[in-house]
């Protein structure tokens, strides 16, 4: 018994320092795909005129229990919620559009332009059973559209801009499915049809299911339970009960997607797992995965609902771990931009003393270097200067150091010339010309 305890506090201790469940370092090596991603998003936004946004990680509860939904996943079982000492109930964002609504009202910023179109990118937090592509804590990137009215041209541009996105890293075969789940006026007759399919049917429904019923009865349509999927295929679509607002609204967004020669396929049994979407939802997905890459969906009801005036919105969002995913799983690759970098080499203790210095005079001259500080031999110092391929090696000596010189070494033909300190910064230039 005592040997078992000791066994599980030790387990505790290692696992103590550890990251938590579903949470990730960035390693080194990784950081190539998350700039070029970052990159990417930024490019995307600022060229269809996305302004940037950041909100906090950390939100009031109140704002997603009342934006996405009592019902629904994220808010019963998915919210990281805690107290803090002020005994204000907090929550680690589980995405970023609530966010954005209620910033929206906050600052006014309906003043600032027609529509409003925003992006933002940043951590998110869900405490979901971590599997392949679904975690604790991830990352998305979203591009918002906040207006007065509800122009499907709209839809499209969000539309486009996710799908652009994810097609400037190089992932190929990307399919956006896409639905309309109606509007206020049409969806309560839609949802009573679908409640009676369902209902006469409920002993074949998972457990979850038999609980949507009556909550949520949408959401029975995304169910990834094998008699729930089975079940489906004959239950009532929305398209089919749409109201003619709705029927044209949607008409109009496949017509821009089709303009646009976007691949789309309608998927009568898209709903999304948010309450405050109405009207257009999509997903966008690249062949072979199983997981979608982005999502979103209209929301012309949330910054009313959270004490704004009327304003229609539309938005979409990127995960981030999941475009890596891909673009691992598919051997993408992207080329690092090397630049032309001098090595710096010194040698003795003088040198080693004055080198800090040197590199803040090649720092005020836009001159790139690489060094090796830590090491103090001369054949140490090239071998790392020749495995970066530099072009140049400057060599700081004892002799240089007195005299205030140093000598540029040309590394693909082996010629060398001293100089003084002065004019090193004139005479890089010239050679890496
Ligand atoms: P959602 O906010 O649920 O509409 O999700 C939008 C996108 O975020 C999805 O298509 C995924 O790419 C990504 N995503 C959502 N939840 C997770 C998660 N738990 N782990 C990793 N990525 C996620």
């Amino acid at each position: 018994m005592r040997k078992k305890t000791n066994k599980t506090s030790k387990k505790n201790k290692a696992l103590a320092l550890q990251t938590p469940k579903g949470m990730h370092d960035i390693l080194p090596q990784d950081q190539v795909f998350w700039n070029r991603i970052k990159r990417q998003v930024k490019e995307i936004a600022e060229y269809y005129s996305f302004l940037r946004i950041d909100t906090p990680i950390l939100e009031r509860a109140e704002l997603f229990e009342r934006s996405l939904g009592e019902t629904t996943d994220v808010v019963e079982k998915q919210m990281f919620v805690f107290k803090s000492k002020g005994k204000d109930r907090l929550v680690l964002r589980p995405e970023g559009t609530a966010s954005i609504a209620r910033a929206y009202i906050q600052h006014g910023l309906s003043h600032i332009a027609q529509p409003l179109k925003l992006y933002y990118e940043g951590p998110m937090f869900r405490y979901e059973q971590p599997q392949a592509g679904r975690f604790r804590q991830f990352h998305q990137a979203g591009f918002e559209m906040i207006s007065h009215d509800d122009d499907p041209i709209y839809d499209a541009q969000v539309i486009l801009a996710c799908y652009r996105a994810i097609e400037g890293l190089k992932i190929k075969k990307l399919t956006i499915q896409i639905n309309t789940i109606g509007c206020k006026n049409c969806r309560p007759a839609y949802r009573q049809k679908l409640q009676n399919y369902y209902k006469s049917r409920e002993r074949h429904l998972c457990r979850d299911c038999r609980r949507r019923l009556t909550t949520n009865p949408l959401r029975l349509l995304d169910c990834q339970n094998k008699d729930c999927q089975d079940l489906k295929k004959d239950a009532p679509i929305m398209l089919d009960n749409l109201c003619g607002f709705c029927n044209s609204h949607f008409k109009a967004v496949l017509e821009y997607i089709e303009e646009l020669k976007l691949p789309y396929n309608l998927n009568n049994h898209l709903v999304r797992g948010l309450d405050y979407y109405n009207r257009t939802v999509f997903e966008i997905f690249a062949e072979g995965f199983y997981s979608a890459l982005a999502g979103g969906g209209r929301y012309d009801y949330l910054i009313e609902l959270l004490g704004g005036r009327h304003s229609s919105a539309v938005g979409g969002a990127i995960g981030l771990e999941r475009l890596i995913e891909v673009i691992k799983a598919s051997n993408i690759i992207f080329p690092m931009k090397t630049k032309n970098k001098v090595f710096l080499i010194h040698i003795g203790n003088l040198a080693k003393k004055k080198s800090l210095t040197l590199i803040e005079e090649l720092r005020n001259n836009n001159i790139d270097i690489l060094e090796s500080l830590g090491k103090d031999s001369l054949k140490a110092q090239l071998r790392s200067a020749d495995k970066f391929k530099c072009p140049l090696a400057l060599i700081f000596g004892q002799k240089e150091a007195f005299e205030e010189s140093i000598i540029i070494r040309d590394l693909h033909y082996g010629t060398q010339e001293t100089v003084p300190l002065k004019k090193m910064a004139d005479v890089i230039k010239r050679k890496l010309k």
